[in-house]
């Protein structure tokens, strides 16, 4: 739970964030310009992180990310530079289940997704950052520490006051919603001026005997690098539903010899059916499903499948991706529920907006239909109509910006 509102929205400066949570991270900075100009400018750059650093040393990671951050930093140029004398301040996104002891502090639960460094967990997470800045020499201030889900919320909220959660679809899932802070039993310290709060409810670790998991579920879990935890997420995100399909499909290659006598020994592969790859078999109209035969082959290596055979496929993504944009929608409407927005109320017509961001939101297509279609279909379409997706590209990163500005040790010096 954090306290972030009401930030104000005339926070003036310079500021930088950076987010980091899936396979790439960003580095990211913006020229805020008070209430007017808001966003007078802004610059990002994408870095990928090489895998093996996702799970050997806290130092190698951070010292990573810190030194492209630096080097981030050296093209400050005309109009987009840090004022002299002023530390620059950073607002760091980072999308892991977190003990928030303070704006600008907190510890890790645990890692999720690709991530799997020991010595990090229960570690301070700013620290960790703020000491790899110091050794690769860079004068930074952490200012705010967020999850991409806040970073989105706030980010949202600073554009439109009607947004009223943050859901993001990605490499991993996860959503934050706005709560009067009287509705949060847990809370026990004092109320923040505004009422309300903002919780990040870590949907992912959601699990529950009325998921409908199947043994192919029960494996990639076994097999993962966080068994037992982050059920929802598996079935799900980004990261996980093509590794879905990949253990259908070797199956049905073990029992059925969908591809012959012999099992393709690349379908043995964990992990080598990326959700992208799924996405273009899914969305592949021509009529001899081309591009289903061109994936089988450059990313299986396995050729002359019958037409048959990649609609059968194309039929097996959809199931995956179905699942999880159903069930993803199922999250929304919990929340809308637990808001009270899911109906309507004497003919008001009052939009609640949700905003949205992540790759498997933005870039599969069937995925982000299938979901919207159910959200349709749960809420009945009067209430449907006043609901809004709104895909915040990039939210998250202005958030965590903002977040920095209005946690600025400068902030008496700005006029508000
Ligand atoms: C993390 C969340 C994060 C989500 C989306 C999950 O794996 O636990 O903290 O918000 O991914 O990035
Ligand atoms: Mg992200």
């Amino acid at each position: 739970m954090n306290d972030v509102g009401p930030y104000a929205s005339d926070e003036k400066g310079l500021f930088y964030a950076l987010d980091l949570g899936g396979t790439n991270f960003r580095v990211l900075r913006v020229l805020l310009g008070g209430k007017e100009s808001r966003v007078v400018k802004k610059e990002y750059e994408e870095v990928s992180i090489p895998p093996h650093l996702m799970t050997e040393s806290s130092d190698a990671l951070f010292d990573y990310i810190a030194s492209a951050l630096a080097k981030f930093v050296a093209t400050e140029g005309e109009g987009l530079h840090a004022s002299p004398g002023r530390q620059r301040e950073l607002g760091f996104t980072f999308s892991f289940p977190v003990r928030q002891t303070s704006i600008s502090s907190g510890t890790l639960i645990k890692w999720t997704k690709g991530f799997s460094i020991d010595e990090t967990v229960g570690q301070d997470v700013v620290g960790e950052l703020t000491k790899a800045m110091e050794r690769v020499g860079l004068d930074m201030r952490v200012a705010a520490l967020v999850n991409d889900t806040i970073g989105t919320l706030a980010g949202g909220r600073y554009n439109n006051p009607d947004v009223v959660a943050a859901v993001i679809l990605g490499t991993g899932t996860n959503a934050a919603y706005v709560e009067r802070a009287h509705a949060i039993p847990k809370w026990h310290g004092l109320l923040p001026k505004s009422g309300d709060m903002v919780i990040n409810m870590e949907w992912g670790n959601f699990r529950s005997s009325h998921l409908p998991l199947t043994e192919y579920d029960h494996a990639l879990d076994a097999e993962s690098l966080n068994p037992g935890e982050q059920i929802f997420e598996k079935m799900i995100s980004g990261m996980y539903l093509g590794e879905v399909v990949r253990r259908v499909l070797l199956k049905m290659a073990e029992e059925a010899a969908i591809f012959g006598d012999d099992i393709p020994p690349k379908l043995k592969i964990p992990f080598i059916l990326r959700t992208p790859h799924m996405s273009a078999i899914h969305h592949d109209t021509s009529p001899d499903l081309k591009v289903v035969g061109t994936k089988l082959k450059d990313i299986l290596e396995i050729s002359n499948t019958s037409l048959k055979m990649r609609r059968v496929i194309v039929e097996l993504c959809d199931i995956v991706a179905t699942r999880g944009a159903r069930l993803s929608a199922a999250g929304i409407v919990g929340i809308l529920k637990k808001l009270g927005r899911d109906t309507v109320k004497d003919g008001e017509k009052q939009k609640s907006v949700v905003a949205l961001d992540g790759g498997l939101y933005e870039h599969y297509t069937k995925f982000r239909t299938c979901m919207e279609g159910t959200l349709g279909e749960l809420l009945g379409e009067e209430v449907f109509e006043n609901i809004v997706i709104e895909l915040s590209n990039d939210g998250s990163g202005i958030g965590a910006a903002l977040l920095a500005a209005s946690h600025s040790q400068y902030l008496e010096n700005i006029s508000m």
